[in-house]
């Protein structure tokens, strides 16, 4: 696999340090979601413990460990990541992985481990992991990733490389998109995925546009009550889109800047303008910012054990109730 055509100037810096023999001891990774930070990371730790890498940089994909490494049995890579999706990283992962690295690496390159979201060690685990910091062992290489750095310890982050993947240029993005997907509203793709070019493609494999444009007109058959909420919501629950609540989190936002139309704000959903347009004319504004305000104060109880049907027939009754008020 290439490295992503946004990351290339990243790759060209990291592949630096290796051919300048200065590879760090902890290399920090920021960013925005989605923009592959993953990938080369792991493309990285491949090319370092490859055996002959290429002229890029990249790994060989042939030598022994390469073939350990894409089998994921390589003695010289640990990835670190949260047990449970959702959950922290513990400092009981951190003891284990400390205890390992007092033994040698294996083979005589480096060994590479990858913490992923590294924002997600506990405070207990971020401790013990800074104490490692501050005596690490030869050849080793921590990788931490992580979209919110502000959620490290200033003394782990302090102590890493710090390599900043800024959003890319949309020139660039968009004709990666073009190569790989077949459809042609890349620009709605993209402004669904928030930037993410790898949300996005992933959004065009799974037609997201469709089932988005499904689940946008049950909400409007809400508001002129040829659905009912509760059953909506129960459709929604079983499509277990996680986007789902951020859609109709800018359908909301986009009413609202429907209702100021001297602005020429650009809409989130400039595909359903017009009926944007056309609901927000008989809703009350200081209403729509009390669903504003509700599905964000729900969307933060998204990623805890909350039921989700239950959360969406709260918004989705709400939004009904507020419809049949105006049409009093
Ligand atoms: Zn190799």
């Amino acid at each position: 696999m290439s490295v992503l055509p946004w990351l290339q100037p990243h790759w060209h810096h990291l592949c630096d340090y290796s051919s300048q023999n200065r590879v760090p001891q902890a290399l920090l990774i920021s960013g925005n979601k989605g923009l592959g930070k993953l990938q080369l990371a792991t493309q990285y730790a491949a090319s370092l413990l490859c055996a002959n890498p290429q002229p890029s940089g990249l790994a060989c994909a042939h030598c022994n460990s390469c073939l350990l490494f894409k089998a994921q049995t390589h003695p010289d890579f640990i990835q670190l990541q949260p047990e449970e999706p959702v959950k922290t990283i513990t400092i009981g992962q951190i003891r284990q992985l400390i205890s390992r690295l007092t033994l040698k690496p294996q083979f005589d390159k480096y060994r590479v481990i990858i913490i992923h979201p590294a924002e997600l060690m506990n405070k207990a685990a971020a401790n013990a992991f800074l104490k490692y910091l501050e005596e690490p062992t030869e050849r080793t290489v921590v990788i931490l990733i992580t979209h919110k750095p502000t959620r490290l310890l200033p003394t782990i982050v302090s102590r890493c490389q710090k390599l900043i993947i800024n959003q890319p240029d949309i020139s660039i993005i968009n004709s990666w998109l073009k190569q790989h997907t077949e459809q042609h509203d890349v620009n709605l793709l993209l402004n669904l995925a928030q930037g993410s070019p790898l949300l996005a493609l992933h959004y065009a494999k799974e037609d997201t546009l469709s089932l988005r444009k499904d689940c946008f007109e049950a909400w409007i058959n809400i508001s002129n009550q040829r659905n009912h909420p509760v059953i909506v919501a129960e459709n929604w629950f079983k499509l277990t889109a996680p986007s789902l609540l951020t859609w109709l989190t800018t359908w909301v936002i986009d009413l609202i800047r429907c209702h100021y139309p001297t602005s020429s704000t650009v809409l989130y959903n400039p595909d359903f303008k017009d009926r944007l347009q056309r609901l927000t004319e008989k809703i009350d504004l200081k209403d729509l910012y009390e669903l504003y305000d509700l599905v964000l104060m729900r969307q933060k109880l998204l990623d805890t054990s909350i039921n989700k049907q239950s959360l969406f027939e709260e918004i989705l009754i709400t939004w009904a109730d507020l419809n049949l008020k105006t049409q009093k």
